[in-house]
């Protein structure tokens, strides 16, 4: 909050502010969802990454860096005279580092409290299991496996090393022969069924919450493996990953939608009452799922920020379609509940 009162004062114009952020993963949908609102906009580059943002055309401004260890010297006090208003996505939390995130000075929308709940699985899970979700089990340790697990190293990025077994004994084998090292992990029941990704928005200016659209992740190699028989796939040992190649749209059957809506208001309402957590969870996240053949949604994960699952829905999705007349993409719903604070006078509401 220090940069409004200092430079542009309270001002309700929101061309007295930038809509920032960094130029990766969602950037694209951002800049171009404040331009729609008529919010300026700024990006934060690291030298070499510019060029899909000047090609589109759609940054007001670009900033330009070395190396984020430069945030606090040459790119912060930037940011605090423009008046800009960051935005978070899920590279601009891992290349800040939740740490950085928690003592930024530049204005930051969402709640940065959040952060430390959906980071630590253990802390995520006492949430989701406050707001009445499914989850899959847990196992405590290797020796309860007793029914295919996923088994999750920590800081995975990208489900990378992720490896599913079913009994102790094969936990150990492939454990001990590929990651010998590696002590921090997760045991998940293995869900079978189909990865659903819930895009949903709640603005605390509106008391709304929408679901804004669905994908299903792309990835290598698990996306790869069922192009070849199975005896193929034990003759070429192929190793089973997730990394995500790019995003898929999806629609759902119409009757799951009352539960998804249900399960979104939940999670925002659980939130409200975790220890130390501020505004509670506001903004852009998503719900990672796999659907069962009985239709039970189980939870796996929540991401409190926009997902890059977003991005096929730059021009509105069917559902954005539904609910409002110009295309709405989540990247444009963020800087209009920006707009909207700012005119109103309630840009407290929406920082962290
Ligand atoms: P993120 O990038 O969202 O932080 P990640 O890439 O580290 O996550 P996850 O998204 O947790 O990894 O999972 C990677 C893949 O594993 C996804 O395709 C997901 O569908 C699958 N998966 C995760 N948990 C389970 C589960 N319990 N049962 C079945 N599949 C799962």
């Amino acid at each position: 909050m220090s940069a409004t009162s200092s430079s542009a004062g309270i001002s309700r114009n929101p061309k007295d502010y930038r809509i920032a952020t960094i130029g990766s993963h969602t950037a694209l949908q951002i800049l171009k969802g404040a331009r729609d609102e008529g919010v300026p906009n700024l990006v934060i580059c690291r030298k070499g990454s510019e060029r899909p943002y000047i090609s589109y055309g759609v940054a007001d401004e670009i900033l330009f860096v070395d190396d984020w260890s430069q945030w606090d010297s040459v790119i912060e006090p930037e940011l605090i005279k423009r008046n800009a208003i960051n935005i978070p996505h899920g590279s601009f939390i891992s290349y800040m580092g939740p740490e950085k995130v928690k003592t930024m000075k530049s204005m930051y929308y969402g709640t940065k409290e959040i952060l430390e709940w959906e980071s630590d699985r253990t802390m995520e899970r006492e949430w989701l299991l406050d707001a009445k979700l499914l989850l899959p089990r847990v196992f405590e340790k290797p020796e309860d496996i007793d029914s295919p697990v996923i088994v999750k190293f920590h800081g995975a990025g990208g489900g990378f090393g992720y490896f599913v077994v079913r009994t102790p004994e094969q936990f150990y084998e492939v454990k001990n022969r590929k990651y010998p090292d590696e002590n921090d992990y997760t045991i998940q029941e293995y869900i079978v069924g189909v990865p659903l990704y819930i895009h949903y928005f709640y603005s605390p200016i509106t008391k709304e919450l929408e679901i804004m659209s669905f994908d299903k992740r792309y990835e290598s190699n698990a996306d790869s493996i069922g192009r070849i028989k199975a005896e193929d796939q034990l003759a070429a040992k192929i190793h089973t990953s997730y990394t995500v190649v790019g995003n898929v749209p999806v629609v759902v059957r119409e009757s799951m939608l009352p539960e998804l809506f249900e399960m979104g208001e939940r999670v925002v309402k659980a939130s409200q009452k975790l220890p130390g957590i501020g505004k509670g969870l506001f903004g852009p996240f998503c719900l990672e799922t796999i659907v069962t053949r009985k239709l039970q949604i189980y939870v796996f994960e929540i991401s409190a920020r926009i997902v890059a699952g977003t991005n096929p829905f730059i021009e509105g999705s069917p559902y954005t379609a539904l609910k409002y007349k110009e295309p709405m993409s989540t990247g444009r719903r963020l800087a209009r509940d920006i707009k909207q604070a700012i005119e109103s006078g309630r840009l407290h509401d929406i920082l962290g």
